[in-house]
């Protein structure tokens, strides 16, 4: 079974309300202007430069929410830019401006190079009636049946290591043509691998790391400076 981008952007716009709805009912998205206006900033700068890449994205409703969860390290993006980050990523990774860029710029990458939509096949394919079980047991909040449900279930599953080499690719790209520094796409990482505690961050349970990754980033760096390089201001898109 195979969802098509369109379908998937449909099915990610239910998923995205679904998903953000028990946080807002409890007051917890958006809470803290100032971490709101700086993932705005760096977001609409990558967003920018996204559509530049693919002009029809233009035509998203791109959207980033900040989840007020701090023991959660994580961030994600469904088909349509609709994305999310968690105050425990902020607070546990401490990210700069160019490493917060860097997380942001790949998820981008993911819903750019239609992962999301690949996700979603997997999800309905194969095992999406165990893991709706799974789902419903576990949360009583995510009222979401078919393409909605494999929707929200992508963006919990690992994405393939192929996928991740894309998308590390793209995010690099749009954070150093946003004017974000490429040579924190590798801090970032090793910062990330550094997060302990009880368990290991979910970023990197679903983000696993292909073969060579801080070796991977670091060899584009040298093509990517001159696009961090550049003098000027860099456009920012303007959110909803
Ligand atoms: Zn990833």
């Amino acid at each position: 079974m195979i969802v098509s981008e369109d379908s998937a952007i449909a099915a990610s716009k239910e998923a995205y309300v679904e998903m953000l709805r028990p946080y807002a009912e409890k007051g917890e998205i958006d809470n803290d202007p100032v971490l709101k206006d700086r993932v705005n900033k760096i977001t609409g700068r990558l967003v920018a430069q996204a559509i530049k890449i693919r002009p029809e994205t233009k035509n998203w409703d791109w959207s980033i929410k900040i989840i007020d969860d701090p023991d959660t390290v994580n961030a994600w993006a469904m088909a349509g830019g609709k994305m999310a980050l968690y105050t425990g990523l902020v607070e546990k990774v401490k990210p700069s401006d160019d490493e917060l860029a860097q997380v942001l710029g790949h998820e981008i990458g993911h819903a750019l190079a239609k992962h999301s939509a690949e996700q979603m096949s997997v999800a309905m394919a194969s095992q999406v009636g165990v893991m709706a079980v799974g789902v419903a047991a576990k949360s009583d909040q995510l009222a979401l049946t078919g393409a909605s449900l494999a929707a929200a279930l992508a963006i919990q599953m690992p994405n393939s290591r192929a996928a991740e080499s894309e998308a590390d690719r793209i995010g690099i790209e749009l954070a150093a043509k946003a004017g974000y520094d490429p040579r924190a796409a590798v801090t970032l990482w090793q910062k990330m691998g550094k997060v302990g505690g009880k368990r290991p961050p979910e970023f990197l349970s679903t983000h696993p790391a292909p073969g060579n990754r801080e070796k991977n980033l670091a060899s584009l760096i040298p093509q990517m400076m001159p696009y961090y390089e550049q003098k000027g201001e860099r456009p920012v898109y303007q959110f909803n």
